[in-house]
Protein backbone atom coordinates (compact mmCIF):
# COMPACT_ATOMS: atom_id res chain seq x y z
CA UNK A 1 0.00 0.00 0.00
CA UNK A 2 1.20 3.35 -0.76
CA UNK A 3 1.18 6.10 1.46
CA UNK A 4 0.26 9.41 0.23
CA UNK A 5 1.68 11.45 2.50
CA UNK A 6 5.15 10.08 2.02
CA UNK A 7 5.02 10.92 -1.85
CA UNK A 8 7.32 13.84 -2.83
CA UNK A 9 5.18 16.70 -4.36
CA UNK A 10 6.60 17.03 -7.78
CA UNK A 11 5.81 20.54 -9.03
CA UNK A 12 5.85 21.24 -13.24
CA UNK A 13 7.52 23.71 -14.65
CA UNK A 14 5.85 26.24 -17.59
CA UNK A 15 5.04 23.80 -20.78
CA UNK A 16 5.27 20.58 -18.70
CA UNK A 17 3.51 17.99 -19.42
CA UNK A 18 0.95 17.88 -17.08
CA UNK A 19 0.08 21.68 -18.12
CA UNK A 20 -0.47 20.32 -21.26
CA UNK A 21 -2.64 17.40 -20.90
CA UNK A 22 -4.95 19.70 -18.68
CA UNK A 23 -5.22 22.30 -21.17
CA UNK A 24 -6.09 19.77 -23.48
CA UNK A 25 -8.03 17.41 -21.78
CA UNK A 26 -11.81 17.02 -22.41
CA UNK A 27 -12.79 18.84 -19.24
CA UNK A 28 -11.67 22.43 -21.23
CA UNK A 29 -14.99 21.16 -23.54
CA UNK A 30 -16.90 19.56 -20.64
CA UNK A 31 -17.34 22.78 -18.59
CA UNK A 32 -16.97 25.44 -21.05
CA UNK A 33 -21.27 23.91 -22.38
CA UNK A 34 -22.32 24.21 -25.77
CA UNK A 35 -19.87 26.78 -27.78
CA UNK A 36 -21.39 30.01 -28.78
CA UNK A 37 -22.09 30.97 -32.12
CA UNK A 38 -19.21 33.00 -33.22
CA UNK A 39 -20.34 32.55 -36.82
CA UNK A 40 -17.63 30.73 -37.48
CA UNK A 41 -17.90 27.39 -39.35
CA UNK A 42 -15.83 25.15 -36.84
CA UNK A 43 -16.08 24.45 -33.55
CA UNK A 44 -13.25 24.14 -31.04
CA UNK A 45 -11.40 20.85 -32.50
CA UNK A 46 -11.87 17.64 -30.18
CA UNK A 47 -9.63 17.05 -27.65
CA UNK A 48 -7.01 14.52 -28.68
CA UNK A 49 -6.77 12.77 -25.51
CA UNK A 50 -10.65 12.11 -25.54
CA UNK A 51 -9.58 10.27 -28.51
CA UNK A 52 -11.13 6.29 -27.95
CA UNK A 53 -9.38 3.52 -30.41
CA UNK A 54 -7.48 4.02 -33.27
CA UNK A 55 -4.08 3.04 -31.11
CA UNK A 56 -2.52 2.90 -34.67
CA UNK A 57 -3.45 6.11 -35.98
CA UNK A 58 -3.15 8.09 -32.68
CA UNK A 59 1.03 6.58 -32.11
CA UNK A 60 1.39 7.52 -36.07
CA UNK A 61 0.27 11.04 -35.49
CA UNK A 62 2.32 11.62 -32.11
CA UNK A 63 5.19 9.85 -33.59
CA UNK A 64 5.06 12.47 -36.49
CA UNK A 65 5.14 15.76 -33.48
CA UNK A 66 7.60 14.08 -31.63
CA UNK A 67 10.16 13.54 -34.24
CA UNK A 68 9.64 15.70 -37.64
CA UNK A 69 12.26 12.84 -39.31
CA UNK A 70 9.20 10.48 -39.89
CA UNK A 71 7.78 13.56 -42.10
CA UNK A 72 4.31 12.95 -42.50
CA UNK A 73 1.30 10.34 -41.68
CA UNK A 74 -1.00 9.16 -44.31
CA UNK A 75 -4.32 8.48 -43.10
CA UNK A 76 -6.57 5.93 -45.12
CA UNK A 77 -10.04 4.56 -43.73
CA UNK A 78 -13.81 4.76 -44.63
CA UNK A 79 -15.71 7.81 -43.20
CA UNK A 80 -16.17 8.37 -40.08
CA UNK A 81 -13.64 6.58 -38.41
CA UNK A 82 -12.01 9.52 -37.25
CA UNK A 83 -9.11 10.70 -39.10
CA UNK A 84 -9.87 14.35 -39.78
CA UNK A 85 -10.94 14.59 -36.07
CA UNK A 86 -7.80 13.49 -35.13
CA UNK A 87 -5.82 15.34 -37.03
CA UNK A 88 -7.76 18.62 -35.91
CA UNK A 89 -7.49 17.96 -32.21
CA UNK A 90 -3.68 17.90 -32.90
CA UNK A 91 -3.94 21.76 -32.68
CA UNK A 92 -3.78 21.40 -28.87
CA UNK A 93 -0.69 19.44 -28.68
CA UNK A 94 1.26 21.56 -30.76
CA UNK A 95 3.21 24.31 -29.70
CA UNK A 96 2.24 28.51 -30.32
CA UNK A 97 4.99 29.64 -33.28
CA UNK A 98 5.13 32.99 -34.64
CA UNK A 99 4.73 33.46 -38.11
CA UNK A 100 4.74 36.03 -40.41
CA UNK A 101 1.59 38.74 -41.52
CA UNK A 102 3.53 38.92 -44.65
CA UNK A 103 2.56 37.04 -47.70
CA UNK A 104 5.93 36.15 -48.42
CA UNK A 105 6.84 35.05 -45.13
CA UNK A 106 8.95 37.86 -43.69
CA UNK A 107 10.70 37.27 -40.66
CA UNK A 108 12.49 39.59 -38.03
CA UNK A 109 15.40 37.14 -38.00
CA UNK A 110 15.22 37.85 -41.81
CA UNK A 111 17.03 41.54 -40.88
CA UNK A 112 19.09 40.72 -38.19
CA UNK A 113 20.89 38.44 -40.47
CA UNK A 114 20.31 40.25 -43.81
CA UNK A 115 19.79 43.24 -43.54
CA UNK A 116 17.15 44.96 -44.67
CA UNK A 117 17.51 43.56 -48.37
CA UNK A 118 16.65 40.44 -47.19
CA UNK A 119 13.15 40.92 -46.49
CA UNK A 120 10.21 42.72 -49.05
CA UNK A 121 9.76 46.46 -48.94
CA UNK A 122 6.57 46.45 -47.12
CA UNK A 123 8.25 44.68 -44.20
CA UNK A 124 10.92 46.71 -44.84
CA UNK A 125 9.05 49.73 -43.96
CA UNK A 126 7.17 48.31 -41.19
CA UNK A 127 10.61 47.88 -39.36
CA UNK A 128 11.23 51.11 -39.73
CA UNK A 129 8.17 52.30 -38.87
CA UNK A 130 8.68 49.66 -35.35
CA UNK A 131 5.56 47.48 -36.54
CA UNK A 132 5.38 44.03 -36.15
CA UNK A 133 6.34 41.57 -38.61
CA UNK A 134 5.25 38.66 -36.51
CA UNK A 135 2.05 37.80 -34.77
CA UNK A 136 1.17 34.34 -32.59
ZN1 LIG B 1 7.42 40.81 -46.28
Amino acid sequence: MVDDENVPLVTHGPGSLMELIEQISARRIIEAGPPEDRGLAEALPFPFLALVGQQEMRTALVLALINPAVSGVLLVGPRGTGKTTAVRSLTDLLPLVQRSLCAYGCLPEDIETGGLDAVCPDCAQKYGAGQPLICL
